[in-house]
């Protein structure tokens, strides 16, 4: 039986590439990310410390077989480190010539923080002795090694870590050092003694001595920690399976901490902030491992580096370059500089802003590092609609400044504004956000993984300490929550739950904002307001990359074999200022013109009104004749913002009684007024003479109640019985279309009948109001490129659709009710009554009003279109339910062969990205 190779060191890379046939992805889901990223450096010639990866394979199989180590694995393990003692000249657990190794996991994808890390593991009693005595560094050793018992003692043993922290903190207070570099040999050797019986209270017994036995249990102690909750809660919010293990990297140490030419720092290639091209990062000097990623001291910018040690820095920035070049992507790297020597320990894709995403996709695409379609794919449609999220109103920020509300300024970790109240620990802010759903601004001296639940539940993040890479920053910068990271003028007191800064003290519950993009932090509420896209100016290019990617696809066959003409992005917009924004937005048509939204603006109310409740078709007539400029106007103004391209209007859709006062409020009027003309008949005074008005419009009210309006006398079949209202539609709409194409403006009117259940409604009444049209175009003499066509949000209209395209030139698909009719669902009672338990339990796998149900309501739409095509190869076909904005319904829409999707106009800029990345995951020659 030929055992499985459990072990890689890392200059076995490329032999394990090509025993997995070359794929890097797969040495990744064995090597994890960090160890295969640690091999490929040493390939590439970047100074790495010798170390060897321990696969993920062994993980499974450990944590499988009931946390018993696979055959085979600790004895490749020695071997790998027998290869690490020659390339060093080294020897593990040696007094005279000591090999340290540091302990890391290392999943497939980034989890920052997620994993334990031990460092220093080699030494022992005899170990730091041998070495004190023989080197003149018997303070640094001591440090090392007090470092070492602590992180075993908390990350292999599990003993707390405050218990650690409070008897150093306590050691200090009695010896009177102020800071850890007061301490002595002497101080850290105690400590280091101190820390062994807390080792042995706690666990029950001594810290181990023997090196290999410190390796091994290390090494299980990651495996385990797979399963533990941080590891868990991370993965389920990032999305990431649970069954791909991690691996252990065992690696050389280097010290950060040695000497005054010593230091370790954290550098991203790019700002994850902004994506400006410029190394980015903090470092500290005197320091090991994770004191810069905790956020616990304060480091300093990269840039001081330069001065501080230019040939590292020197060396530094060309490992960085060639790093980018190789992986094509902004890089996050970890490196020690140990006595001016630099050592890099990480390199891995860097978590950025969706701001920086943007920014570093276009600008890699314009240095040929990557294609225009990476780019677009390096972009996520979140991302999109993270960038169009609120900022503060510049005015209300200017306002508070001067009222003397700037509060403290941290680093801007993570952008956006944020308002909410004080909370002090992740679990509270988790509650109230819970219980009360209220904004919550999750404040903390630095965050820890333990916070993730609290700081995904915050609208905010706050900390007083870190710096622009802590953990606070780089998982607020993930889950695209606005964060301010070390507002170091804030001290935050945990037990008497409040902060303060300049004597200026905030109290759990208070109101605050915070704006990621600047740093600053404010007292009270600021007003926000939505972004900009004009100024983002890298996001605008990508957009138009993406509208090429969908217009290129145009020319080809699309994905269900119909002729594609690429998936356009058109908006839903009822006035002329909506298309105006549609258009700004990147729109390239209207789907949808909800005609009633018309009825309610300014003086017309009253006017509909009169047109409803008249008795007589004259009296009709003349209120319908009010109307009639008003929505010509209305048409006008909308086709000439959207300059040629083509405009969906809707004829009438709601119920009639939308349009009329509440029955039981005129009830109550009615009432009012009987009872005070009795009073007054009684008194043989005059009633009053309004009461026959309120009581003709309770009997239209009464007249017009259904028991279910939303399906009953509505849409079509309110045009049927009441066809004036509709007439009057068309002949404005057509008016306009003449009026603004006389101007010389091209026009492109499309008239959508909504609600159509059956062919011979469409066939009842599109002729008649096609007459119309033909009646306006005479009188003003001109021909216009006009269609009727229909909303397709009835079950029975997708089933017929090959039936329904006899009459009709084009379908919309409104999901909004087709969802509703094909589910059965009334979809505010189904969202404020059960909808969320179902989507909690999983019986439903999400919201079937924000993500399109590809099983149901989407086989109907491919049902209706596949039937439409059929009688009418060039029926236009698109959809304007609610679902047009959301990426993975428009991913649906392109895959049935959809022509357009219609959003809201603030959605335009995620739903053109999305129907690129549809275009190009299901081009025919992925
Ligand atoms: C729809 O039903 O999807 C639709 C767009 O119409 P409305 O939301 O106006 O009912
Ligand atoms: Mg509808």
């Amino acid at each position: 039986m030929t055992i499985t190779k459990w072990v890689y060191t890392f200059g076995e890379v490329a032999q394990l590439e090509a025993e997995l046939d070359g794929s890097w992805e797969a040495v990744r889901s064995l090597l994890g990310g960090k160890g295969a990223n640690l091999a490929n450096m040493t390939r590439m010639g970047v100074p790495v410390p010798p170390g060897f990866a321990i696969t993920t394979a062994a993980c499974n199989a450990y944590l499988q077989a009931n946390q018993q180590l696979p055959e085979g694995l600790w004895e490749q393990a020695t071997a790998a480190l027998e290869t690490v003692e020659t390339a060093t000249g080294k020897r593990f657990g040696d007094p005279q010539k000591p090999l340290l190794v540091s302990s890391r996991s290392g999943a497939k994808f980034s989890m920052p923080g997620m994993m334990d890390t031990v460092l220093n593991i080699g030494l022992n009693d005899e170990v730091a002795q041998g070495m004190a005595q023989r080197e003149d560094n018997a303070h640094f050793i001591y440090d090392c090694y007090r470092r070492l018992v602590q992180m075993f003692g908390s990350v292999v043993l599990g003993a707390p870590d405050e218990v650690f922290e409070d008897a150093l903190h306590n050691y200090k207070l009695n010896h009177a050092r102020a800071t850890d570099a007061d301490l002595t040999t002497e101080d850290w050797q105690q400590v280091t003694r101190m820390f062994q019986n807390l080792v042995k209270q706690y666990t029950q017994a001594p810290f181990p001595q023997d090196a290999r036995a410190q390796l091994r249990q290390s090494i299980e102690a990651i495996f385990k920690s797979w399963h533990g909750r941080r590891a868990r809660d991370y993965r389920r919010a990032a999305g990431i399976a649970d069954d791909l293990g991690t691996a252990v990297n065992i690696v050389t140490m280097v010290f950060g901490n040695l000497d005054a030419n010593s230091g370790t720092g954290v550098a991203f290639t790019r700002s994850p902030s902004s994506g400006e091209p410029r190394l980015f990062g903090d470092y500290l000097l005197r320091a090991q491992g994770e004191d810069v990623v905790a956020g616990i001291r304060n480091p300093k910018p990269i840039e001081q580096l330069e001065t501080e040690m230019p040939d590292a820095y020197g060396e530094l920035a060309d490992v960085c370059k060639k790093l980018e070049g190789h992986y094509r992507e902004m890089q996050d790297v970890e490196f020690t500089i140990e006595q001016g020597k630099l050592w890099m320990l990480q390199t891995r894709d860097g978590k950025r802003t969706a701001r920086a995403a943007v920014r570093i996709a276009v600008d890699m695409a314009n240095d040929a590092l990557i294609t225009r379609e990476q780019a677009l794919q390096r972009v996520t449609a979140e991302q999109v609609n993270t960038l169009l999220h609120p900022q503060f109103e510049p005015k209300a920020m200017e306002e508070a400044r001067s009222q003397g509300r700037l509060y403290a300024t941290g680093v801007n970790a993570s952008p956006g504004a944020a308002v909410g109240q004080v909370y002090f620990d992740a679990d509270t802010v988790e509650r109230v956000v819970k219980e009360s759903g209220l904004a919550v601004i999750l404040a903390r001296p630095f965050t820890k993984p333990d916070d993730v639940h609290g700081m995904l539940a915050a609208k905010g993040i706050l900390t007083s300490a870190g710096g622009a890479t802590s953990h606070a920053a780089v998982v607020a910068r993930q889950f695209g929550v606005p964060c301010v990271a070390g507002a170091a003028s804030i001290r935050i007191n945990l037990e008497q739950r409040s902060m303060r800064a300049e004597d200026v003290v905030v109290n759990e519950g208070d109101w605050i904002s915070i704006d990621g993009a600047s740093g600053d932090v404010f007292l009270g509420r600021i007003a926000t307001r939505a972004a900009v896209l004009d100024e983002q100016s890298e996001l605008l290019i990508l957009l138009e990359w993406a509208d090429e990617v969908c217009a290129a696809a145009g020319m080809r066959a699309g994905p269900d074999g119909w002729p594609s003409r690429g998936l356009q992005v058109w908006a839903n917009a009822d006035y002329p200022a909506d298309a105006q924004r549609a258009r700004q937005f990147g729109a390239t048509g209207i789907g949808l013109c909800r005609t009633e939204h018309m009825f309610f603006q300014e003086n017309r109310l009253p006017v509909v009104q009169r047109m409803i409740l008249a008795q007589q078709p004259d009296e009709r007539q003349a209120a319908l004749d009010e109307l009639l400029p008003m929505q010509r106007k209305d048409f006008e103004g909308i086709f000439e913002a959207m300059q040629g391209c083509p405009v969906i209007v809707r004829l009438l859709d709601p119920p009639l009684h939308e349009f009329l006062p509440d029955e039981y409020e005129v009830w109550k009027q009615v009432i009012s007024k009987r009872v005070t003309s009795l009073a007054r008949y009684l008194l043989g005074q005059e009633t009053p003479d309004d009461i026959a008005e309120l009581e003709r419009l309770l009997a239209r009210v009464q007249e017009l109640h259904e028991n279910n309006p939303m399906l009953g006398l509505r849409a079509v079949r309110l045009s049927i019985m009441l066809p004036q209202i509709v007439e009057m539609q068309v002949r404005a709409i057509i008016e306009a279309a003449a009026n603004v194409e006389l101007t010389g403006t091209r026009v492109q009117p499309e008239i959508m009948i909504p609600l159509v259940g059956h062919l011979n409604e469409l066939n009842t009444i599109q002729p008649r109001l096609k007459r119309i049209a033909r009646t306006v175009m005479d009188e003003k003499r001109v021909e216009l490129e006009y269609k009727f066509g229909t909303m397709i949000e009835i079950p029975r209209a997708a089933i017929t659709g090959a039936e329904i395209a006899e009459a009709a030139e084009f379908f919309s698909f409104g999901t909004n009710d087709l969802t509703q009719m094909t589910y059965g669902f009334s979809r505010d009672d189904a969202e404020r009554n059960f909808l969320l338990k179902y989507v909690e339990d999983g019986i439903l796998p999400s919201n079937p009003f924000q993500t399109i149900d590809r099983d149901g309501v989407g086989q109907l739409m491919r049902m209706c279109v596949e039937g439409g095509r059929r009688t009418r190869p060039d029926l236009e076909v698109g959809i304007c339910g609610e679902h047009g904005g959301d990426a993975d319904s428009i991913d649906f829409c392109h895959l049935i062969g959809l022509d357009y999707v219609s959003c809201s106009p603030f959605r335009i800029p995620v739903a053109r990205l999305a129907a690129a990345h549809a275009t190009l995951r299901h081009r025919p020659d992925n």
